[in-house]
């Protein structure tokens, strides 16, 4: 919850401590967290381009980014590095990350940062055939629509919210 607290006021690179100013690249990167970490499957770390490699970790996804002028009237939304961060969860296509996948298909939904091609069925999972809109152009994607459980929903979104400024809804917690 505090990494997303001092995302809204600035942000700083990992390595060397610097904080960005407006209008500079840097890289957002989401790193795999180890598993039964406390605070969710993944985290977010910002770098300057020449110290990302001094993270030591390979990012599983990564998008070049820059402070909007208006930083400090909302949270950032990394929403190129969400989207990012799906097509590579759908193209690993682990079972254990169905939810993730879905949740996350729903909050770019809502931000019409993917469309919704066609509800249907693979044997008895449903899915949802989407459209990802990246700057490289339109990539088709297809998600497992399997709704999580409201607590396991929750933490998904939760997690979201940490990783990409993300919002379901007013879900603030201490
Ligand atoms: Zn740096």
């Amino acid at each position: 919850m505090s990494e997303y607290r001092i995302a809204k006021k600035g942000r700083a690179c990992a390595v060397c401590a610097r904080e960005f100013r407006v209008g500079e690249d840097f890289v957002s990167a989401i790193f795999p967290l180890p598993e039964g970490s406390e605070e969710g499957s993944f985290e977010r770390k910002d770098a300057c381009p020449g110290c990302l490699a001094g993270i030591g970790r390979e990012p599983f996804s990564r998008w070049v980014t820059r402070l909007p002028a208006e930083k400090d009237r909302s949270p950032v939304l990394d929403l190129s590095l969400a989207q990012d961060f799906l097509v590579r969860l759908v193209h690993e296509g682990s079972p254990e990350r169905r939810s993730l996948m879905h949740i996350l298909a729903l909050l770019l939904l809502r931000k019409r940062k993917v469309k919704l091609i066609a509800q249907r069925h693979e044997g008895e999972l449903p899915v949802l055939d989407l459209i990802v809109r990246t700057a490289e152009g339109e990539v088709p994607i297809s998600v497992p629509a399997v709704m999580p459980a409201d607590e396991e929903r929750a933490g998904l979104e939760s997690e979201l919210g940490r990783l990409f400024g993300l919002s379901a809804g007013p879900v603030e917690r201490g």
